[in-house]
């Protein structure tokens, strides 16, 4: 295995061929929780692991409503992040 990142646990959250950094957690209280982790294969390859807790209402159409809401937020969400790796503009002068 590679070398730790400098972002890296370092402990058990390491191993089966990849690092793992500490978890992130977004919380919001009775709604939802996201948490967040940076890792990096063994390749070399680098992503952003998340685990999502949305809580759905009791009623069926609600809750569809909710998915309905989630997805397309996700779809926005990962649009909005394969963006920011783009380089930034250079500042005119
Ligand atoms: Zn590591």
């Amino acid at each position: 295995m590679s070398p730790h990142t400098a972002w890296c646990a370092a402990d058990h959250r390491c191993g089966l061929g990849e690092h793992r950094g500490a978890e992130i957690v977004v919380d919001l209280a009775r709604h939802g929780r996201a948490v967040v982790w940076r890792t990096r294969t063994d390749n070399g390859r680098e992503y952003a692991e998340v685990r999502l807790w949305v809580a759905l209402a009791p009623h069926e159409t609600r809750a569809r409503r909710q998915l309905l809401a989630m997805l397309t937020g996700l779809r926005v969400l990962l649009g909005r992040v394969a963006l920011a790796a783009r380089p930034a503009p250079r500042p005119h002068r």
